[in-house]
């Protein structure tokens, strides 16, 4: 651990947060917080050509490659692609990690997600963080994590009813995270999706109506909300 404020991203597949989270991710680590990337599946799955197994291990590579240019740290949980069940089980295990390394923003999945996996991540982060802030549960003597803020990434497969709320002004570290984007063989076009088109022309669609060149958008929920009206 370091004194330098911490930021956790959790995402269902492996790509999922450095895609839709990279650019603020990377504008953080350049601003002295540390980072870390939580991938809950390699999403191992996704391959029309490779198998599982030799799939998850070049995702796995992918993602250490693209954890490397945005300067943080991955982690992997040990869960299946399309399988990632929304327990208290994995709830705890994330939270314990929470506990670890005590964030200060923790980036997760919006709920409204065309994949199940996406919509189970969301409802993990948000029953873990719960579980880290409250001391009453018992994780390997660790300290609860206190005013840890919730965001939810802006990812093509999450649209439904997102709302963005808060944006990250992302200009100067375009080249990073497109770097970073481009470290997996999908972000460089290779499924026949264009995700790094998809989520450039994003970022530069917030930056137009925010007057900057690219931002990356994040969404909130009611409570959040509720708290921030409570400190203006
Ligand atoms: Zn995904």
């Amino acid at each position: 651990m370091t004194d330098s404020p911490c930021l956790v991203a959790v995402g269902a597949h492996a790509a999922d947060m450095e895609f839709a989270a990279g650019g603020a991710i990377l504008q953080h680590v350049r601003a002295g917080w540390q980072a870390h990337i939580v991938h809950l599946t390699p999403g191992e799955k996704g391959s029309a050509t490779l198998s599982v197994e030799a799939y998850a291990a070049q995702k796995q590579q992918e993602a250490a490659s693209a954890a490397s240019a945005l300067g943080a740290t991955p982690h992997f949980l040990p869960y299946a692609d399309g399988e990632l069940p929304a327990t208290d089980a994995v709830a705890r295990e994330l939270a314990l990690l929470f506990r670890r390394l005590q964030p200060r923003v923790l980036i997760a999945h919006w709920p409204g997600s065309i994949h199940q996996d996406h919509t189970n991540a969301h409802h993990l982060c948000v029953r873990a963080r719960f579980i880290a802030a409250i001391r009453h549960f018992e994780l390997a003597g660790l300290p609860p994590v206190k005013g840890c803020r919730l965001y939810f990434s802006d990812n093509w497969e999450d649209p439904t009813d997102f709302e963005p709320y808060v944006y990250v002004d992302i200009s100067d570290v375009m080249a990073g995270w497109e770097k970073a984007c481009k470290a997996y063989a999908i972000g460089r076009g290779e499924s026949g999706f264009p995700y790094w088109d998809w989520y450039e022309a994003r970022t530069r669609q917030h930056g137009i109506l925010r007057g900057v060149s690219h931002a990356q958008a994040f969404g909130i929920d009611a409570t959040e909300k509720f708290r921030m009206q409570q400190l203006l």
